[in-house]
């Protein structure tokens, strides 16, 4: 019996990769340095992992964006237009995550996608007819040559080829059934170059098994894996699951032959029921997934001892996490400011290899005291309730989550009320958070400005980003968000029942990390929030001022939940503190409202037969809360950062929002046709400016998109915005990028047929 983690954080308990990886994006450190820091930061974790005392180091969890990015470019998956750039790896790698620009060349970045259901981003892999698959990527190797230097005891992961072939995008006439002798080939290649290794353990991770699964799925994985499989190997191999349960593949998995499996027992609602109905093979090892990988919370020993004591496995059993720990920050002891009650509670990734520990000892009949001291943890947990919160919730009627009149009804009396131009421009929010802001944040934060200096600071910043914009020609104006940092910390703060992490960051996508508050008691509003800052900005100006708050879903999506009370409940008490700061907003003066709902998708259940009864008939009508209670001519808008919601466009819909914004600039505009097919009814702006690359795009360009998009939505329910906010740019390439994006919108308002909405003073 043994213990192991699936992956490991590795953006830095400082950040230390963010920082590096960013200073050499602007050339202010060379790639030596940033190799150094990168193998100091792998053997600093893997140092950690062998203290703590697990069987294996876990090595290829490291990536410099994202792994399946690192896999991609492993096995040659690179398109054509980033090797033409003649950069060498490292460089051409960074091209595909965020994009290339200089006077020769200028090529976008991939997609950025949500990981399964978590807050990470990968970027999708394109695979094109002349995509050459073979093994070309060194960096896997480097890190084993490394690890090996110092340990002896190794496991290497890798993703697999079925959830590679799922997530990739084919953009030829070549689908994955072409690539599956190729891909095949390259992992076998793969298993070679390991055997020179002493390696215990290769994981290959196939998440992807943990969707609902057709019978040509079940075919394809058995395929690739019978032929992989039967190139020789050394190492054993552990074919591992995370973020639910394998219900459609389970007997299959176990006749394979694979060395160990690894299973969710946290996500994974069946996994238990699998495992003991259909039983577990002797000559396997089963990895439990019993410390949840994706919670900060304490493991609860008595109940995973039980669990794992109910397992038909005995001496085959790993102890193993749920995911990877890099869906949690690193260290809990790095909190010296967090109210020690609730620090008790508490376990990040350094303190989930310690409970790996001692439920290994306690397995085995060892330091029964610390089930003892485990168990008065959970008998005195105290979560600060409210009882006023609990009765608003429970007097809630089906009538308060209806909106009145209906939304056709009141999109006639929204144009007549704001006369905004066709195709209106507005940005999602954001302006970029310069140097000058962050100082003044930090600044105030430790106390060496007044609240009074900070205060001023931000209604300059705020003065001059309405300028900029009338100048610019927007016709929805923000106040630019400079008062925040993480919209859901900056919420977070202001409302009761959350708690904060002063180092609790965890890796989003790249070098981008968040800081997730923490809910902790029942959350309400006690003083207004925005509407300072927003009434500040309306006046200064005659063109409306779009209020900017975080909705409820993406506020309980973005913090850690706590565990004692349902999704449901939760939700419902940030609805109503979010709903009071809608009316405090519209009675002081402010009539269009954008609600962020950038992480609705993100928990939607990776099965279908989920999604309404564990997610949608809960969060569907929290957002509707939010905005029922508002008059005809308060113009609601949402934004969300995605475009994968082909499936759910009655649902999105169904938010009963005015105006919808999301991304679409990365990815192609199919999504468009499905709103139409769909008779979708909210007033839509897709992305037209790709803010998650520095890249600038041109007028031209942007005006190709406008473009593409009328020729399939009618002008008089489209935006023109950007795809998100825009505080992690720098304000020169912000700026540019948003003059031509209202030079294209214009252009094409002078380009459109005379209508009774066209206004041809303000299209000037
Ligand atoms: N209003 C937010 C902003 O502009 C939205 C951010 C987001 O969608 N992630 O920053
Ligand atoms: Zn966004």
């Amino acid at each position: 019996m043994s213990t192991s983690i699936i992956g490991f954080p590795r953006i830095g308990e400082n950040r230390e990769l963010k920082r590096a990886t960013e200073k050499y994006w602007k050339k202010e450190i060379d790639q030596k340095e940033l190799k150094e820091t990168a193998d100091q930061l792998k053997l600093k974790n893997w140092q950690k992992q062998a203290d703590a005392g697990l069987s294996w180091i876990s090595v290829g969890d490291f990536s410099f964006f994202d792994n399946l990015l690192d896999l991609a470019n492993l096995l040659n998956i690179i398109p054509k237009r980033y090797q033409d750039l003649n950069q060498d790896a490292l460089d051409t790698y960074f091209a595909q995550a965020r994009g290339y620009q200089d006077d020769q060349a200028s090529v976008k970045a991939l997609p950025l996608k949500k990981w399964f259901n978590t807050n990470y981003h990968y970027l999708v892999p394109e695979i094109d007819d002349q995509t050459d698959i073979k093994v070309v990527g060194q960096q896997l190797f480097d890190d084993l040559d490394l690890a090996f230097q110092h340990h002896d005891q190794v496991k290497a992961s890798l993703i697999g080829p079925y959830t590679l072939l799922k997530l990739a995008h084919f953009t030829g006439q070549k689908q994955a059934a072409d690539f599956i002798q190729p891909v095949v080939a390259a992992y076998q290649e793969i298993f070679k170059r390991l055997n020179q290794y002493d390696l215990a353990w290769l994981q290959i991770d196939e998440p992807a098994l943990v969707f609902d699964l057709s019978s040509a799925d079940r075919e394809r994985f058995i395929g690739l894996y019978k032929d992989i499989l039967d190139q020789d190997h050394e190492f054993k191999v552990n074919l591992q699951t995370y973020f639910g349960d394998v219900r459609d593949i389970y007997s299959e998995l176990l006749d394979l032959p694979f060395d160990g499996i690894g299973l969710d027992f946290i996500e994974g609602k069946e996994t238990k029921r699998l495992v003991s109905e259909i039983g577990f093979p002797d000559d396997k090892v089963l990895f439990a997934g019993v410390v949840n990988g994706k919670n900060i919370w304490r493991n609860h020993y008595q109940s995973t001892l039980d669990l794992l004591k109910d397992l038909p496995v005995k001496d085959n059993l790993v102890i193993s996490t749920s995911a990877s720990l890099l869906h949690v920050p690193y260290n809990v002891d790095n909190e010296v400011d967090l109210d020690p009650t609730v620090k008790q509670h508490l376990s990040f990734a350094y303190q989930k290899l310690a409970e790996l520990k001692d439920l290994y000892s306690l397995y085995h009949g060892q330091q029964s005291e610390l089930a003892q001291s485990n168990q008065a943890l959970f008998e005195n947990i105290q979560h600060p309730a409210d009882p006023a919160v609990t009765k608003r919730v429970a007097d809630l009627t089906d009538q308060d989550f209806i909106r009145l009149p209906d939304r056709a009804e009141r999109e006639v009396v929204q144009k007549q009320h704001f006369q905004l131009p066709e195709l209106p421009t507005t940005t999602i929010g954001s302006f970029p958070q310069t140097k000058d802001v962050r100082q003044n944040r930090s600044r105030y934060r430790k106390g060496e400005i007044s609240k009074a200096e900070y205060d001023q600071f931000i209604k300059d910043k705020i003065k001059r980003i309405i300028r900029w914009q009338e100048e610019a020609g927007f016709d929805v104006l923000v106040h630019g968000e400079y008062e925040r940092n993480d919209m859901v910390e900056y919420f977070g703060e202001n409302l009761e029942g959350f708690v904060f992490t002063k180092k609790a960051w965890v890796q989003s996508y790249g070098s981008r990390a968040v800081k997730p508050p923490i809910i902790w008691g029942d959350v309400s509003r006690k003083h207004p929030i925005s509407v300072a800052a927003s009434t500040y900005a309306q006046s200064l100006t005659d063109k409306p001022v779009k209020g900017m708050l975080t909705g409820p879903v993406t506020i309980f999506n973005w913090s850690f939940p706590r565990e004692d009370i349902s999704p449901k409940q939760s939700v419902t008490q940030i609805a109503l503190a979010i709903q009071d700061e809608v009316l405090d907003l519209e009675e002081h003066g402010i009539h269009i409202i954008q609600i962020d709902e950038a992480a609705l998708r993100e928990k939607l259940p990776l099965r279908k037969t989920d999604w309404f009864s564990d997610y949608l008939d809960w969060a569907v009508p929290a957002f509707k809360l939010v905005h029922s209670q508002v008059q005809p001519t308060t113009q609601i808008h949402t934004h969300m950062c995605y475009s994968e919601f082909n499936d759910i466009i009655p649902a999105i819909d169904g938010l009963d929002a005015d105006v919808i914004s999301f991304e679409a600039s990365r990815s192609d505009l199919s999504i468009i046709d499905e709103l139409k097919a769909n008779n979708f009814q909210t007033e839509v702006g897709p992305g037209v400016y790709d803010i998650h690359s520095p890249r600038i795009p041109t007028q031209a360009e942007i005006h190709g998109i406008i473009g593409k998009i009328l020729a399939k939505l009618p002008v008089d329910k489209v935006w023109v915005n950007p795809d998100c906010g825009l505080k992690t740019r720098a304000e020169d390439e912000v700026f540019t990028s948003l003059e031509n994006l209202v030079a294209a919108a214009r252009q094409t308002r002078a380009e459109l047929p005379r209508s009774k909405n066209y206004d041809p003073v303000s299209a000037l």
